[in-house]
């Protein structure tokens, strides 16, 4: 049996971050199903906030304010202070690691728009921020490796939890096909987001809820399961990303008359408006035949900015137009549409990184969380642009702070390995014995449709009635199909079919989350209840697994400490 003190699930910028805490005292393993350096968080591109006040001033009240408006008072919002205070400290930390952002004339970080953001206060590295930053985190990692394992292209499977605290995860190494127990004395998750769920999106193929889900199976709850952000400007039909940088640097936005729409949507701050406001208006152009040539699509439109801005600060955006759909913006408009991004929602934690299981904070001993894969939270309904990679870096070195200072007074717990192993095993042992007809391809798509279709942007109770017994249709299906690849090494279906089996379980609780939750509010959109509910809803939503798999649904106050909720427009 593998031990470690600290085991940290994803190296993206949230477990890198952490790992980099503990390992100033304690011996951790890092462990990632993809190559560190292939985490989703190395596709971010437009940036990271922090009100630096390096272009206007700007202020950590103003950002708080801001991502509280923005998040249509669901954030909570002790965790949001404390998250835009550390902010310029950590892009002057991340400088220091050896990032590299784009600068003012004068030589300082410079700093440009974004939707929501009342100043410009996103840092960035050109539209490659992510890149940067997780390069950056990666070679401190690496630097540490005498204290810090990786275990890369590894996949967990299962928690390890008895009585309340967490002592490991039973894992498989994909090159061998082994399955291993991995004890620690605390578990950190950093396993991003889900937005694989969807047909459209902006997610890398790992992006698959296997971190929620497994915390799910162990007995806790999800939290604000039912709020999923859409991104305005995926690429139509692929949904690869176009920054909002573009429209942070003055890109507008087009409808088939080739209107700037967003004016009668958002006119004081059109197309930077955050995006749950921009990508509905978005949909409702499409929906009401106003698409550019009656497609499903809208045009983001650079070209007025000029070749040299666009290279000097969307290079990437100009070079994916080329190479995916031969559009070069320097000249031509890009086609777009509401693309599946970001969960607000997911592992509910303290604002110290600390899971909790209930409205009354109660913590999962060992368990810590962070990054797109928890819920602190400090989006509330709707993300602003460039809260997340500062989220991920700010919550991931608290949760690895949090989870060093528990293990100092902590043994190992006890396990038994063959039993949890035997657990893990049985479960692969039965999809390999499937012997039915029903391909996983048809199933994943058909979940990816229905979710778009019955639970994207626009939601009704009807619609989401139906995407709950089409998934559950779909999970009876799985039972159905065959693997054609027995072997055991490298073995990449029956992961994938693995993985298929947690995106089924959280659209089921996304779906019933979005159900139950009859108001409107930040990225969700209910056309049968359009208004926000204050006096019913300004709750957080908890689904739990309940007897014979059903779910079962509570909720949980939101924090309130300054600002009181109020009409939210722009
Ligand atoms: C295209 C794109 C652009 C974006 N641009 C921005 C931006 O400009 N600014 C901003 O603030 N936010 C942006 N975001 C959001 C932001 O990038 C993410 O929310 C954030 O990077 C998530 O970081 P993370 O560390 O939580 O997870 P990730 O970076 O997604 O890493 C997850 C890790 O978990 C591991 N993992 C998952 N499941 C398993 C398993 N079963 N076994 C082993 N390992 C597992 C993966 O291997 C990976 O290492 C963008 C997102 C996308 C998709």
């Amino acid at each position: 049996m593998i031990q470690h003190d600290v085991l940290i699930v994803g190296a993206g910028l949230a477990g890198m971050r952490a790992a980099l805490e503990v390992c100033k005292d304690a011996d951790i393993g890092i462990l990632t199903k993809v190559y560190p350096s292939r985490s989703h968080s190395g596709a971010a591109q437009g940036g990271i906030a922090a009100a630096l006040a390096n272009s206007e001033d700007d202020s950590w009240e103003e950002h708080m304010f801001d991502t509280i408006k923005g998040g249509d008072y669901l954030s909570d919002q002790d965790a949001v202070e404390d998250y835009v205070r550390a902010a310029s400290r950590v892009i002057y930390e991340l400088e220091h690691f050896g990032c590299v952002f784009s600068r003012t004339p004068e030589g300082k970080i410079a700093q440009r728009s974004f939707g929501g953001h009342s100043k410009p206060r996103a840092c960035f590295a050109a539209d490659r921020t992510g890149h940067a930053i997780l390069h950056a985190l990666h070679e401190q990692v690496l630097k540490n490796s005498k204290s810090i394992k990786i275990y890369s292209e590894w996949y967990m499977h299962q928690l390890i939890v008895e009585n309340g605290e967490c002592h490991g995860v039973v894992v498989t190494n994909v090159r061998t096909g082994e399955l291993e127990v991995i004890q620690a004395k605390a578990v950190v998750f950093a396993t991003g987001g889900y937005g694989r769920v969807y047909k459209i999106t902006t997610n890398a193929f790992a992006s698959t809820a296997d971190g929620a889900i497994a915390a799910f199976n162990a007995g806790i709850p999800l939290e604000d399961s039912e709020f999923i952000q859409f991104h305005p400007s995926g690429l139509y039909r692929q949904g690869i990303l176009f920054s909002e940088a573009a429209r942070g640097e003055g890109g507008y936005l087009l409808n088939g008359k080739g209107e700037r729409f967003m004016e009668k949507y958002a006119a004081s701050r059109m197309e930077l408006a955050p995006r749950d406001i921009v990508s509905r208006a978005e949909q409702s152009e499409i929906d009401a035949g106003r698409g550019v040539n009656g497609e499903a699509c809208i045009h983001l439109d650079l070209r007025h900015l000029g070749e040299a801005r666009i290279m000097e600060r969307l290079p990437q955006i100009r070079q994916l137009g080329i190479d995916f759909i031969g559009v070069d913006c320097v000249t031509d408009p890009l086609p777009i549409q509401p693309s599946a991004h970001y969960s607000m929602g997911g592992i509910p934690t303290d604002k110290y990184g600390q899971v909790v299981i209930d409205a009354e904070g109660t913590p999962l001993k060992g368990f810590f969380a962070a990054g797109e894969c928890a819920c602190v939270s400090v989006h509330g309904a709707n993300r602003l642009g460039t809260n997340s990679l500062l989220e991920a870096t700010v919550f991931g070195e608290r949760a690895g702070k949090s989870a060093l200072e528990y293990v100092k007074n902590v043994g190992f717990g006890k396990i038994n390995e063959g039993h949890e192993k035997a657990r893990v095993l049985n479960s692969i042992e039965e999809i390999f014995q499937r012997d039915g007809t029903e391909s996983y391809n048809d199933i994943r798509n058909e979940m990816k449709d229905v979710m778009m279709e019955k639970c994207g942007v626009f939601r009704d109770g009807q619609t989401l009635k139906d995407c709950i017994s089409v998934i559950k249709g779909l999970q009876e299906r799985c039972k159905k199909g065959k693997v054609t690849d027995k072997g055991k090494l490298f073995n990449t279906e029956i992961y994938e079919i693995i993985e298929l089996g947690n995106m089924l379980k959280m659209s089921e609780i996304i779906s019933t989350a979005a159900l139950a939750r009859q108001e409107s509010r930040g990225g969700h959109f209910r056309t049968d209840f359009p208004k926000r509910d204050d006096e019913k809803f300004l709750q957080h939503s908890l689904v739990y697994s309940g007897d014979n798999d059903e779910l079962v649904l509570k909720s949980k106050p939101v924090v309130i400490t300054h600002y009181q909720p109020k009409e939210r427009t722009y």
